[in-house]
């Protein structure tokens, strides 16, 4: 169960849309496990396929919810119904966002406070839930990223602004790009764990 390389904004895979899984094999959970171990060392809390260079339709997450659904999964081929989304500005305490494929930088956002998600487990079973909240928040982060979306896509234009212009300046933004959990230095800044 190696750890994998995260990819960086900038590569395609992370900005097209992710295809279906068809097969519920052993390759798949080989693929699932690493992709477990892969957000674990990069403290992440949770991680799509795409981020490590794979691109299909499945995440991981880990996060204690007081959701109906377990503290740490997968799930394939989800399906995202989505609440409103406030039109206020976003709280920059409050709703800043990070993703491990935008290392070490994080902005605001509005998301839905509500969604519900279904999609099958690594078996192929049938899952679902609905989540509230910040695991509302992790669930759409996710997701988006099957369908190669970044949440710094989504980000209002002050903050749009300043994001392009960070992504710009570390130098991303092109093919190619990655970093290494458990060797590179935590970009968000996490002690060992
Ligand atoms: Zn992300």
């Amino acid at each position: 169960m190696p750890i994998r390389p995260v990819v960086i904004t900038g590569d395609p895979v992370l900005h097209r849309p992710a295809a279906k899984v068809t097969e519920f094999n052993q390759e798949l959970k080989n693929l699932v496990a690493d992709m477990h171990v892969t957000m674990d060392a990069a403290h992440g809390v949770g991680l799509a396929a795409p981020q490590i260079g794979v691109g299909l339709r499945i995440f991981t997450f880990v996060f204690a919810n007081d959701d109906d659904a377990p503290d740490r999964g997968e799930i394939i081929n989800p399906v995202l119904t989505v609440g409103k989304v406030s039109e206020q500005n976003p709280d920059p305490d409050e709703e800043s966002e990070g993703c491990l494929s935008v290392p070490g930088l994080s902005f605001p956002l509005k998301r839905a406070e509500w969604v519900k998600i279904a999609g099958f487990d690594v078996d192929g079973n049938p899952i679902g839930w609905e989540a509230n909240g910040w695991f509302a928040r992790v669930m759409q982060h996710e997701y988006d990223h099957l369908d190669g979306k970044l949440y710094v896509d989504r980000l209002n234009t002050k903050w749009g602004r300043k994001a392009k212009k960070a992504i710009r300046s570390e130098g991303w933004g092109t093919p190619g790009n990655t970093w290494e959990p458990g060797v590179d230095e935590d970009p968000f800044g996490h002690g060992e764990g």
